[in-house]
């Protein structure tokens, strides 16, 4: 399976007990969005913010910010590796989406329509001339 998203993408994951469970989980969970700031190993590394707990959270010291591909803006930062099993919905992509009605392409575009599809204003709000 190819990967979906890249860095800057938004992606709602589902968290139980202090983790990132399987999309599949499905008692007790919450939901929060995350940032992917880099592609490692098949999976995603998600910025975790500072006011935010959670159980496997990596610490990026200057060491490990290049055998994880990360940017050095993000020194001192906690990440969380995911993979698409984790990934519930995209929330938004940084290139954009395209309008699942008109299939117009809308630059850094936010999933607003059935949770991961893009339904753009002028089809949201004039269907009649789609
Ligand atoms: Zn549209």
């Amino acid at each position: 399976m190819g990967l979906h998203c890249s860095p800057g993408d938004k992606v709602v994951c589902k968290i139980k007990d202090n983790k990132i469970v399987n999309v599949y989980e499905e008692t007790g969970c919450e939901k929060k969005v995350f940032e992917i700031i880099s592609i490692h190993n098949n999976g995603y590394m998600i910025y975790i913010p500072s006011n935010y707990f959670l159980d496997g959270s990596i610490y990026l010291s200057s060491d490990n910010l290049r055998k994880y591909k990360i940017d050095k803006r993000f020194t001192d930062s906690y990440v969380y590796f995911i993979t698409e099993h984790n990934v519930v919905a995209i929330h938004s992509k940084l290139d954009g989406m395209r309008c699942c009605e008109c299939d117009e392409f809308y630059p850094m575009a936010c999933a607003n329509f059935e949770e991961t599809k893009l339904l753009c204003w002028r089809c949201r709000h004039y269907p009649m001339y789609r």
